[in-house]
């Protein structure tokens, strides 16, 4: 039995998982690795109780990994983790092993609705948190970018398309057209393309002081159009460094999703 969830960005709305069977993790083997906000949001949606199902790709990304994450620390008999990594503070190679529910111990609830109202530009400016279907679009942008060499002009462009989109996505502007996605998307995608590059600055730096404010969920960390989880803080085993430097080390949400 997986206990009930509050959902991160809800916390008036519960979320009730069940156990996947082995014919639904032969399903999931069917994703590719890459895809893996696709293969959360078909996770999600599987093993959510049908009578409080609600789809997964609309809500907050937080409200997705902290799911995945709960889900994992509820069925796996092994809680423990080690990721290795490169040490900025004596540049060995080190092992980071936790246990990965003290993760958890960073865990929040929203604090306020999933979005914020600024001015911006003598505009009021909705910034919400993203969600599963933004995941899923920078997820593409990923795959297009991801086809190029990693040094090449192409990449770097694409990249910063990736990185550009992750605030577009998170924008409202006033009198947007919810009838009309397409128009309303490319409506933010133009304004954001034309401001210029110091205004843009001071948006990125707007978005993301809201983004932190409406903290909610396990700890993420957003880099180049892909979230991972953070993992506990860790100092540097060899002595270099101190608690004021402690390392927060990405580690991938799709690990926790059974696959056979
Ligand atoms: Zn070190």
């Amino acid at each position: 039995m997986i206990p009930v969830l509050q959902q991160p960005s809800q916390p008036d709305k519960k979320l009730h998982l069940q156990e996947v069977s082995v014919a639904q993790c032969i399903g999931f083997s069917e994703v590719m690795p890459e895809h893996e906000e696709t293969l959360i949001t078909a996770f999600l949606n599987t093993i959510q109780l049908p009578e409080y199902y609600s789809d997964a790709s609309t809500w907050t990304v937080a409200d997705r990994y902290t799911a995945v994450f709960w889900y994992a620390m509820h069925t796996q008999a092994d809680t423990y983790a080690s990721v290795p990594y490169q040490c900025p503070h004596c540049q060995k190679e080190h092992h980071h092993t936790f246990d990965m529910r003290d993760i958890a111990a960073e865990y929040r609830s929203i604090q306020g609705a999933s979005y914020r109202e600024r001015e911006f530009n003598g505009k009021t400016i909705q910034i919400h948190c993203l969600n599963g279907e933004d995941a899923e679009a920078l997820q593409l942008m990923r795959l297009k970018r991801d086809e190029y060499a990693e040094d090449s002009p192409e990449y770097r462009a694409e990249n910063a398309k990736i990185r550009v989109h992750e605030v577009i996505f998170r924008l409202i502007l006033p009198n947007a057209q919810a009838a009309d996605a397409k128009r309303e998307e490319s409506d933010r995608t133009e304004w954001v393309m034309g401001m210029p590059e110091s205004q843009f600055k001071k948006l990125k730096a707007l978005v993301d002081s809201c983004e932190s404010e409406m903290m909610h969920g396990v700890p993420l960390a957003l880099n180049n159009g892909k979230f991972s989880l953070k993992s506990p803080p860790h100092i540097c085993p060899s002595g270099k460094g101190d608690a004021s430097t402690r390392l927060h080390l990405p580690f991938r949400c799709v690990e926790f999703i059974p696959r056979i």
